[in-house]
């Protein structure tokens, strides 16, 4: 028997201990390697885009209907090489704790309509309704911008991952004096159980093929944590997913007419 304070003992437990850290600098190193193979390809794809385009139009004689064609693929993949670097860099900001927030009242409703209009022509290409279902004069208090991009990620995941003619309806409602639920329902893929607890990981994606970074979630739940709130999820695969995100209600005094 081993007896604690036995130096055996204590070497058994340090030589443990080293085994289970060399195992997650493995893993983290593998996870990395994956993110790096996977982010160099997101990258690739729009640049390879951007460059055949702009050399075919260099080299001249389109008419005007090709030129618009060339110079609107080049416009959207730009887009998409922006809001691809502007993720990881809001990534590495949440990791060095540097994101700054600019705090204010924030109108949910106004914030959810927001959301809507800027998704709904992505929506709108697998004809998929978008539903919103808010109750008036609803408040939080936060970064209207951030907490924009966390709906805007998580309804953009529900598109991607719903097939046409579906529903997606985003929610919000009071939970008690202090709290306020907003939630985006989707009946697309879903997800496994076993999925489940890791999408919210940095860099984790179910099928590398489908595109993104993997960093949409952990994001998302950074800012919300940031927010003083909650980002939980919920999933039946084949049924569809839901994410609820629950943040701080401040109670706003209207204005007396
Ligand atoms: P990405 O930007 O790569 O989509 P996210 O962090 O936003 O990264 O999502 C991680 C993974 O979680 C996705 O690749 C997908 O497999 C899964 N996922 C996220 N949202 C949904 C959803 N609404 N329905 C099904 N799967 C989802």
């Amino acid at each position: 028997t081993r007896i604690k304070g036995d130096y055996r003992y204590e070497i058994g437990e340090l030589a443990s201990t080293l085994n289970y850290m060399a195992d997650e600098i493995v893993r983290s190193n593998q996870i990395k390697d994956d993110f790096i193979s996977s982010i160099s390809h997101e990258l690739r794809t729009p640049l390879t885009s951007i460059k055949g385009w702009s050399e075919t139009l260099v080299s001249g004689g389109y008419d005007p209907e090709e030129t618009k064609l060339g110079v609107g693929i080049i416009s959207r993949e730009s887009d998409r090489l922006i809001g691809l670097v502007e993720e990881i860099l809001d990534f590495s900001k949440l990791q060095q704790n540097e994101m700054k927030l600019s705090m204010g009242q924030v109108d949910i409703k106004v914030l959810l309509q927001e959301t809507l209009l800027n998704i709904w022509a992505k929506a709108e290409k697998k004809r998929i309704h978008l539903l919103l279902e808010c109750e008036e004069t609803i408040f939080t208090r936060g970064d209207a911008n951030r907490l924009k991009q966390v709906f805007l990620n998580l309804v953009d995941n529900a598109v991607k991952f719903s097939p046409e003619d579906s529903s997606i309806v985003l929610s919000a409602e009071r939970l008690s004096s202090t709290e306020m639920a907003v939630t985006v329902r989707d009946s697309g893929i879903g997800i496994s159980e076993a999925h489940l607890s890791r999408v919210r990981d940095r860099f984790f994606q179910v099928d590398a093929l489908n595109g993104g970074t993997g960093l949409g979630l952990a994001i998302s739940q950074q800012i919300v944590e940031l927010h003083h709130g909650k980002l939980e999820m919920d999933s039946e695969l084949g049924k569809g997913t839901q994410v609820t995100v629950i943040l701080p209600l401040v109670e706003v005094e209207q204005e007396k007419s």
